[in-house]
């Protein structure tokens, strides 16, 4: 086996070459499924701890490969984003869930409202505000049921485009909330500068409220936060009765997690609204 130090290392090292022949051939096979829009949306309940009910869903993408079967996006979206493919598949997502949405709508659920996952590639495209006012013209979706879900990253640089872009978004009538809240940067200076509607705690500090007094005191500051700012606080990833029960105490808004539902087709997903489960 060649030891780390030389240049030869990335070349030859069998491990590093299986590693790019297997990104390589991913990145192949994602690109035609893109071109073949062998995607499917599911779409995972938001639930209303007010008033135990589904008041909406995250679309979440699956990739069904006719070989592979179901690929998981946490190993193509990096991918998609490195590559810039996310730009066409995030705008196929969006569409795809306003059109259910507004299927829905027809169906007897006028108002749930549908979030879709934003990546910041996507957020930068100089025609992005255009793409989201056309997407809603076509599939005649009401603007007050899309929500998009923007994740802080390092990318947030460029803060005065964001808020103009942010403004521009607002005056269409879309919500925004802000992603997996807390993992990412400089999160609490433009929470202020942005105004956005809901703010998505991340299921890594969820997972550990019951055991772990740190996670607590995160959340339950989050939480009061929040309502400090008029802004909605959502728990992600929530999947005991006793992180509902903390939650609920602190006075969080809102919930996602299996505790609820998983993400489910959209057949799945009718048969849920129709039994109108309650929390
Ligand atoms: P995310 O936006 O943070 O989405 C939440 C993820 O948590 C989903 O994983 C969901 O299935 C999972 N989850 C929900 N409830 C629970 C729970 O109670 N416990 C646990 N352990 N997990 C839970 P999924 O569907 O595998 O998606 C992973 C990530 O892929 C998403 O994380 C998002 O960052 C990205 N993604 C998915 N669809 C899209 C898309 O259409 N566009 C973009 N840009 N990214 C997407
Ligand atoms: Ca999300
Ligand atoms: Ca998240
Ligand atoms: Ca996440």
């Amino acid at each position: 086996a060649k030891e780390k130090g030389g240049n030869n290392f990335q070349l030859y090292h069998p491990e590093m070459n299986k590693r790019s022949l297997h990104r390589l051939n991913l990145e192949i096979h994602l690109r035609k499924a893109v071109e073949k829009e062998e995607f499917h949306v599911y779409y995972q309940p938001l639930v209303d701890l007010g008033t135990g009910k589904i008041f909406g869903m995250e679309s979440l993408v699956r990739w069904k490969h006719p070989e592979w079967g179901m690929v998981s996006p946490g190993e193509f979206i990096p991918l998609a984003e490195e590559t810039g493919l996310i730009v066409p598949l995030g705008s196929w997502v969006l569409k795809e869930a306003c059109k259910q949405t507004y299927a829905w709508s027809l169906m007897g659920y006028p108002r749930l409202c549908v979030s879709v996952n934003i990546s910041m590639n996507q957020f930068h495209q100089p025609n992005f505000v255009q793409l989201i006012e056309d997407t809603l013209r076509e599939t005649k979706l009401h603007p007050s049921q899309l929500c998009l879900e923007i994740t802080e990253t390092v990318a947030m640089k460029n803060v005065s485009y964001i808020m103009e872009t942010m403004e521009n978004l607002k005056k269409i009538g879309v919500q925004i909330s802000i992603d997996d809240f807390g993992t990412g940067y400089s999160s609490l200076s433009y929470l202020k500068k942005f105004r956005v509607h809901t703010l998505k705690i991340d299921q890594s500090f969820i997972r550990d409220i019951t055991v772990d007094e740190d996670s607590a005191a995160i959340v339950t500051a989050l939480i009061a936060m929040s309502r400090k700012l008029k802004i909605k606080s959502l728990a992600e990833g929530v999947e005991t009765p006793e992180q509902l029960r903390f939650l609920k105490d602190q006075g969080c808004d809102e919930i996602q997690g299996y505790i609820f539902s998983t993400p489910l087709a959209p057949d799945q997903f009718e048969e849920l609204m129709k039994k109108n489960k309650l929390l």
